[in-house]
């Protein structure tokens, strides 16, 4: 009897570590394939990135060839070549910082630098700041938060600006001018999260690009040149790094031909709203 005591009890435990078993390797493998496809954004972000390094490197290049050519060439030729060359080194700066931007960002070791503030207020500020700004004045900019939305969240302030200017910017980029852009908070339905929208009445996105639309390689157009429709693509992964690391999400609604709406989430202080 106590042989087979000895050995009942084993299965039980038995059954036991293969169900911690399974949940464990069903955790490492949802875990590693994550990690594959961290690996795969990070390689197809790194084939774009030389692409896009090489592309204005190879434009001045041949400009600085043209200039260094010997050929008999007239002061409007030299305008146009340093002009070029003027944009190009533009794209590349703004390139490298954005890139750098983001790394710093997604690097969870750099300690952000927190704030805490009042969300109603420095959303207004925020805004009568737009209006003073050359960048959207050729737009219509609205305001939308209700007189009770009290309280506080604890933020790295430049970073949200950050965010607001990223999602303004590409709202004005991508809707006509004179089009209005309204920017909204309110409180999350379960009350614990602020939530910002920038609404457009742009082209809007295409469904089957808002699931790739906050991914680092994504951009509307294969150009990324200035003065071409789209930037460098970097933006709204941008948007989305400062945003998860103060906890938020980011999401985006669109209907083609109508405009789309950008929404953020930020926690409020636990008992801000209590204030
Ligand atoms: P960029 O604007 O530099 O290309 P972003 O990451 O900011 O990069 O945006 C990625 C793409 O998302 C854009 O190329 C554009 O196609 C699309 N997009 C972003 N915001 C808007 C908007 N408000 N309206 C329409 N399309 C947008």
């Amino acid at each position: 009897m106590t042989v087979k005591k000895e050995f009942e009890q084993p299965s039980i435990e038995n059954d036991t570590m293969s169900s911690k078993l399974f949940t464990t390797t069903n955790q490492l493998f949802a875990a590693n394939q994550k990690l594959q496809e961290m690996q795969r954004q990070r390689g197809e972000m790194l084939a774009n990135i030389s692409h896009d390094l090489r592309a204005p490197i190879t434009a001045i290049r041949s400009a600085v060839d043209y200039l260094t050519s010997g050929q008999n060439l007239t002061p409007e030729d030299y305008r146009t070549s340093l002009m070029l060359i003027d944009r190009r080194t533009a794209t590349l700066e703004s390139l490298i910082q954005d890139m750098y931007y983001l790394f710093c960002v997604e690097d969870a070791s750099r300690p952000l630098e927190r704030q805490t503030i009042d969300a109603a207020q420095f959303l207004e500020e925020y805004y009568y700041d737009a209006l003073a700004d050359s960048r959207y004045s050729r737009h219509q900019l609205l305001l939308d938060i209700p007189e009770d939305l009290n309280g506080k969240i604890t933020v790295d302030i430049q970073k949200i600006v950050r965010v607001l200017d990223n999602l303004l910017g590409n709202a004005v980029k991508y809707s006509p001018a004179g089009s209005r852009i309204l920017l909204t908070a309110a409180r999350s339905a379960e009350s614990s999260c602020l939530t910002v929208s920038v609404r457009d009445n742009g082209p809007g996105i295409p469904q089957e690009a808002l699931e790739h639309l906050f991914e680092r390689t994504y951009t509307g157009s294969p150009a990324r040149t200035p003065g071409s429709a789209t930037g460098n693509g970097l933006g709204l992964s941008i948007v989305k790094a400062i945003v998860e690391r103060h906890q938020g999400q980011v999401s985006c609604e669109s209907i083609e031909g109508k405009g789309s709406c950008f929404t953020f989430t930020l926690p409020f202080e636990a008992c801000g709203f209590l204030r």
